[in-house]
Formats: C-alpha cells, structure tokens, sequence
C-alpha cells in the first residue's frame, strides 16, 4: 500500500501518519523530518536546504526528489509507505509517478486533509515536537502526559523555528500557490479522498482508517 498525505502545514499530516503507517505495517516518510535530520547531522544536503526552510520556502524539487527516491528505494520500503510532506509540486508528483510506474508501482491512495488557514495558525503556532522520534504536540490540543517531554520515547519538546516566526504565513502561501494544485493533479487520476481535518484527532483517524480499510 503506498499513501500520499496531502494537505497544508498544520492540517494533521504527522500526526495522522503514525496511526496509518502502525496500521499498514508501512513505512512513514516525512520529508520535512528527513531535511531537519539532514541539518542535525550537518550534511550537504541539511546545510542547502536550512536556508529555504527558515524563509519559509520550498527547497528545490531535485533535491527532495532525489531524497525521496533514495529513501523509498531502501528494502523497508517494498511493503509500502505512507508519504507526510512530498509531493509538494507537480514537477515532485509527476517524477514519483514516473519513477513508480517504471517498476510496475502506483499511488494507491492520496489524503487530503483539509483545514481552514485561521485553524492552521493555531495548529502551527502552538506546535511542540519531539527531538528525538519527531512526534508532534499541541500546547492545547494534544498535551504531553509530562511537560516539555514526549509520551513515546521521553524526548525533549522543542518548537520548530519556522512555526513561531513569518515563515508560518510564507509556508501557507506557499501551500496555496504550489502544492493545492495536486489536489487538481490526483483528483484526475482517481485516486484521492477528502477528509474532513477540522474534527478532533480521534475524528480525523477514524475517517482516515475507514478510507484506507
Ligand atoms: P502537519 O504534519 O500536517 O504539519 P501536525 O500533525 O504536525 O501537522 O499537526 C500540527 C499541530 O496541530 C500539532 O501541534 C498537532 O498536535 C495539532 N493537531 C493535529 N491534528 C489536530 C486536530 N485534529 N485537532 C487539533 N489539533 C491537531
Ligand atoms: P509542515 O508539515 O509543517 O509544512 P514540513 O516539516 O513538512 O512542515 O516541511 C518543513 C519545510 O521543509 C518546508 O517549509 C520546506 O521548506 C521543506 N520541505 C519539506 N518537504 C518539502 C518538499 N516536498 N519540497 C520542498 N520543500 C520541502
Ligand atoms: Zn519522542
């Protein structure tokens, strides 16, 4: 089974993957995940990408295709994979169908989550993640047990740089202007579905099991 889940920052895609991916035995592939370790362990790539990511911007679609292939093509990826954050252009989407149906492979099912951008604001600015299993929290809407620390793995709670600063509106534009028109992209192809994010979590992933079932 190989999942895309589309939809703006702060819709509920990290969260959201974790259930699927547990529930597919799939692989969960986030590709913002993947830049910020990039950046931790101080790679070419982190270091190319930092600039970018601050502003709020898209990093270049060879590079993150690049990134992508190599880590869909590692053998933990050949049951499947749950995708959290690419495609995010079409020039990404049209090289990962390319590259898919080469091997005889497709997109089973694109998400997309839908919420309303003074939702996404709240989401975003009162977001806290895990340094060490990237787990995302809500100050509010989805406390950790204990303060400032993850649930699954005791990682320290750190808040992303780009989800306190102008890069919040930036990234929702930027949503709007080159990633909504996949929407278009897939929906001609049949295979996406609408899901409803301004529900609560536990909402949202019922929705979501019941699609992929
Ligand atoms: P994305 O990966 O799409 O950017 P996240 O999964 O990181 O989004 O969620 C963004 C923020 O919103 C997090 O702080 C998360 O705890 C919170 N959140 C996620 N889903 C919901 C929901 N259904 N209702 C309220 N808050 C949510
Ligand atoms: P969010 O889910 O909150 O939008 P991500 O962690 O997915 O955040 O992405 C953070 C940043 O990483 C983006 O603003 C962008 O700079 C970069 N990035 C992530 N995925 C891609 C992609 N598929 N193409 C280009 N840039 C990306
Ligand atoms: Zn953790």
């Amino acid at each position: 089974m190989r999942i895309v889940l589309l939809g703006p920052p702060g819709a509920g895609k990290g969260t959201q993957a974790k259930t699927i991916s547990e529930t597919l035995a799939v692989i969960h592939v986030a590709s913002g995940d993947l830049l910020r370790e990039n950046q931790n362990k101080g790679t070419e790539l982190g270091e190319m990408a930092r600039g970018y990511m601050q502003k709020g911007l898209l990093v270049p679609d060879d590079v993150i295709i690049g990134m992508i292939q190599d880590r869909i093509s590692n053998p933990d990826a050949t049951n499947g994979y749950v995708l959290d954050g690419f495609p995010r252009t079409l020039e990404q989407a049209s090289s990962l169908d390319a590259a898919l149906s080469s091997q005889n492979q497709h997109i089973d099912k694109v998400l997309n989550i839908k919420v309303s951008d003074s939702e996404l604001i709240v989401r975003l600015s009162g977001r806290w993640i895990c340094r060490d299993c990237q787990r995302p929290y809500h100050e509010t809407n989805s406390k950790p047990k204990k303060q400032g620390m993850c649930d699954e793995c005791n990682g320290e709670l750190y808040q992303r740089e780009d989800d306190t600063s102008d890069a919040v509106s930036k990234r929702i534009q930027v949503y709007s202007n080159q990633t909504a028109p996949l929407i278009e992209y897939y929906k001609e192809r049949g295979n996406l579905v609408e899901i409803n994010g301004e529900q609560s979590i536990e909402d949202v992933r019922k929705d979501l099991l019941e699609t992929i079932s």
